[in-house]
């Protein structure tokens, strides 16, 4: 591994911190810095069109469908400036998700169909798998779809689906064959989200956002053309994207600029006339959360420079998903034990998307971070749960 600095990286990384300090609206980066959550839809919007504008609404798909051909490292440095701005990362369902796997599997209509709205931000997607008694073992889903003519019927219930309320379109994992193993009845659906039959219900998170839904599908009725692919192959595709977004588990870039919010608290607050991040009980839990972080990020670069792929790709995500998520939960735990008592004031989520003044009781860092330490509680959830990743290390590092 050669980590030098590359000439040619810095002034990549030069050319995205200008685009970033010339492009990324005041107002949106304010609501990123809070880290409102859910974000507002139309920030999602507004700074996909930017980015597209600058041809970089989706860097890592290949140049002919609108990416760039960026090195691994480039995406890297992409991403660390994006965050390193407060420049909105979002709507991940979409760009790295339902895009690459149309570029894969998808028929030409399909792509020239559903790519450029998805890359210009024009339409934003939900991802339909999870249900109720199939999220870990997704291959229990009941969710039905028959075919009928030249139309698919779909009935059954999905939940835990992010941004439902937003979405114009979802790709859902349905049963089309009830009668071979699982894994191999289960078919990818193309689905606009305002079809008859589509019931939309929210689910209040702890952090007062609202994000997630229960979305109902009675007797939808969706073209025969909206299926990816093979029948019976969705499960394939669905797991597809795992070897393609070996890193992105680690949310490494949030981290990141997640610990310096920390660090700015603890420069900015007092215990006893003395700055809180010089006293040696702070500054020491600072110190190991940032060892392990910088740990992280040497895992990070380690696969980067992987070019021959050694390592079990599905193994290095679960690993990285881990540590990833383990390592939001303390930085915001760091954040929140910075805070003290100023902590305990939640803000309603009307109020953080305002952004309101800050006031010299409430700084402009304290609002948001509670919200954002609850959401967290998530973070070993979402994705797979930390059990689930646990298993998959067993089964494809060790052959347990
Ligand atoms: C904030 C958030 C956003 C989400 N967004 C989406 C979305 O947009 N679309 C979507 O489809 N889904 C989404 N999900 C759903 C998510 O994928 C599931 O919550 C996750 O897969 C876990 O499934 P479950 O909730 O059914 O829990 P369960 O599978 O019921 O698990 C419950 C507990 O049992 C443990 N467990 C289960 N099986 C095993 C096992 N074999 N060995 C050891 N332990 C086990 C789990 O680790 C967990 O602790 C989201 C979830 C959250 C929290």
């Amino acid at each position: 591994m050669d980590f030098e600095p590359d000439p040619t990286h810095a002034a990549f990384r030069e050319e995205v911190r200008t685009f970033t300090r010339e492009n990324v609206p005041h107002d949106l980066a304010r609501r990123t810095y809070i880290g409102l959550h859910p974000p507002l839809i139309e920030d999602y919007r507004r700074w996909q069109r930017i980015k597209h504008a600058r041809g970089w609404g989706a860097p890592h798909w290949p140049v002919e469908y609108g990416g760039t051909g960026w090195s691994p490292m480039q995406e890297h440095i992409f991403l660390e400036e994006l965050y390193r701005a407060d420049a909105l990362d979002y709507g991940w369902q979409g760009t790295h998700m339902i895009g690459p796997v149309l570029i894969a599997f998808g028929s030409e209509a399909q792509k020239r169909r559903f790519l450029p709205p998805l890359l210009s931000g024009e339409e934003y997607w939900c991802q339909g798998f999870s249900e109720p008694n199939a999220g870990s073992d997704l291959a229990a889903l009941r969710t039905r779809a028959e075919l009928a003519g030249d139309e698919w019927i779909i009935n059954g219930q999905k939940i835990w689906t992010s941004d439902a309320q937003y979405a114009d379109w979802g790709f859902f994992l349905v049963r089309t064959d009830p009668n071979v193993k699982p894994q191999q009845g289960i078919s990818l659906l193309l689905v606009p989200m305002n079809a008859p039959g589509i019931t939309i219900r929210p689910i209040e998170s702890i952090s007062g956002g609202h994000e997630l839904n229960e979305v109902f599908l009675d007797q939808v009725r969706v073209p025969r053309e909206n299926l990816v692919g093979e029948p019976g192959r969705g499960w394939t595709y669905a797991k597809y994207l795992l070897d393609k977004e070996r890193t992105a588990s680690a949310y490494l870039y949030q981290n990141k600029r997640e610990l310096e919010k920390a660090k700015e608290i603890a420069r900015a607050e007092a215990v006893n006339g003395r700055r809180l991040i010089d006293t040696p009980e702070f500054a020491h839990k600072l110190a190991r959360v940032e060892a392990d972080l910088l740990a992280l990020e040497w895992s990070v670069l380690r696969i980067l420079c992987d070019e021959h792929n050694v390592h079990d790709p599905v193994a290095v995500v679960s690993a990285l998903k881990i540590r990833g998520s383990e390592m939001q939960q303390r930085v915001a735990q760091l954040q929140i034990d910075a805070l003290g008592p100023r902590a305990l004031r939640t803000f309603p989520h009307y109020e953080l998307a305002a952004a309101l003044d800050v006031t010299p009781l409430w700084p402009s860092y304290v609002r948001g971070r509670t919200a954002q330490f609850l959401h967290l509680r998530a973070a070993t959830i979402y994705g797979g749960s930390r059990e689930i990743q646990k298993n998959i290390i067993a089964k494809r590092a060790f052959g347990l």
